[in-house]
């Protein structure tokens, strides 16, 4: 179909002056004007469901987080080398959401660039300079961390000193893998430095149940390793505490004991019980603002310190902490953990009950869901995923697709998505797939 004129010439502005690295979403890309809750509307004033956006967590535009934001910016806003009360204020309630044994906390700006200070603080700490990570991993964009990525695939090769454990998802063990791999790094005289997991497994096709987590901790820890948990997709409490292999649905308890303060089910690992050596925090940090944080155990901060100091201009700025404040204030006190605990297994329950041979596996935790699309043998079908996006984009519901085979639908939406949402977006998928087969 043709591009409405407008939108056309946006396209063609945007391809001339930012070049051709960039992808937009949809054959039809959208120009959205204004956010509100888990809605969007685009210049015309048409109205879209967000099923898509983890970042503005507690709703686009969330009166109490824009507040903040425009407060601290009409009063001051630095760098980071000057003491700032909230900031340090922040910094411990934020660390009283964690065990105790993670006593330091350290902001930068972005979920690539705290990935990119765990691997320095890691590989400062243990000497060694191997990385484990899953097969489509996804951690970033900074050289380092792209070079741990493999959903990048192209020309972000791997480095040298990056293994790929074959796991989660086809029953396959992550403890299995994780072991083969410090198998093979010892071979080449690396020696491992972290193995480092998104605890949603997100780009990997979104896997709440990973097998063998806890004993591939082990296994990197036993080989003078560290184990980095990437909360940057699953953190603030998408997935509704609970704890990982409690069953289809998740469990209905608060997540695992040794939190420093009461356990509110922010984070992804605690769902295993796991304590991890360094956890990174980013996109719903700040509900869109651009605030992300290394969170670690003492020892390795100290060998790192040691070693070298740090320093972010804008890590950690007086607005990014009033916005990352006013969010995670919010998110307690309106109960989001809660919330996605209860509607999580509502919607997918919803979501397994669609009559369609086209719909392969349900998984997920809390709003944290994949579907997988599939063809008639069973088999990941891209090109139906394609389709099916591109149509609910027609429909008015925005998500996109991801995984290893490209076909798993990816529903995340801001975390006041409410069971009127959950009803629309299964009624129009199941539109979507009849109107498609
Ligand atoms: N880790 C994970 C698991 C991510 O999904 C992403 C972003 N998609 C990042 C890190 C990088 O975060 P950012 O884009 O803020 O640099």
């Amino acid at each position: 179909d043709e591009l409405a004129p407008r939108t056309a010439e946006l396209v063609r502005r945007r391809a001339a002056a930012m070049g051709p690295a960039y992808r937009l979403f949809y054959r039809e890309p959208l120009e959205l004007v204004r956010g509100e809750g888990a809605y969007v509307w685009d210049r015309a004033g048409v109205e879209y469901l967000d099923v898509y956006n983890n970042v503005p967590s507690v709703g686009h535009a969330h009166p109490r987080v824009v507040a903040a934001i425009a407060e601290q910016a009409a009063r001051l806003n630095t760098h980071t080398r000057y003491l700032d009360e909230a900031t340090i204020a922040y910094a411990e309630d934020l660390l009283g959401t964690f065990p105790g044994s993670l006593e330091h906390v350290m902001f930068t700006c972005s979920g690539s660039e705290a990935n990119d200070l765990a691997l320095r603080i890691a590989k400062a700490a243990t000497g060694g300079g191997g990385v484990i990570v899953t097969r489509n991993a996804y951690h970033g964009g900074t050289t380092e961390v792209a070079a741990i990525s493999p959903s990048l695939g192209g020309v972000d090769s791997l480095a040298p000193w990056t293994r790929v454990a074959h796991a989660p998802g086809g029953g396959a063990d992550l403890h299995a893998a994780v072991a083969s791999a410090i198998a093979d790094l010892e071979l080449v005289g690396i020696r491992p430095a972290a193995l480092i997991v998104d605890t949603i497994f997100a780009s990997d096709g979104v896997f709440p149940d990973a097998a063998g987590l806890s004993l591939a901790v082990a296994a990197i820890r036993a080989a003078g390793g560290l184990f980095i948990a990437d909360e940057v997709q699953a953190g603030f409490g998408r997935l509704g505490g609970g704890s990982a292999g409690a069953g289809p649905a998740g469990g209905d308890d608060a997540g695992a004991a040794g939190q420093n303060g009461a356990d509110l089910g922010l984070w992804g690992f605690a769902r295993y019980g796991l304590e991890p050596d360094i956890v990174t925090l980013g996109k719903p940090m700040g509900n869109g603002h651009p605030v992300a944080a290394v969170v670690a155990r003492r020892a390795p901060i100290e060998a790192f310190a040691a070693r070298g100091r740090y320093f972010n201009t804008f890590g950690g700025n007086p607005v990014s902490i009033a916005a990352a404040q006013a969010t995670l204030d919010v998110v307690r006190e309106e109960r989001f953990v809660e919330h996605a605990r209860a509607i999580g297994p509502r919607l997918r329950r919803a979501l397994e009950q669609i009559d369609s041979p086209r719909i392969g596996e349900v998984r997920g935790q809390g709003l944290f869901l994949g579907v997988d699309l599939v063809d008639d043998a069973g088999r990941p079908d891209e090109a139906l995923a394609i389709e099916v996006v591109n149509a609910l984009r027609q429909r008015r519901i925005l998500l996109a697709a991801s995984g290893p085979g490209n076909n798993t639908l990816k529903i995340r939406p801001p975390l006041v998505f409410n069971d009127t949402d959950a009803s629309r977006l299964v009624g129009e998928l199941d539109a979507v797939l009849k109107e498609l087969s």
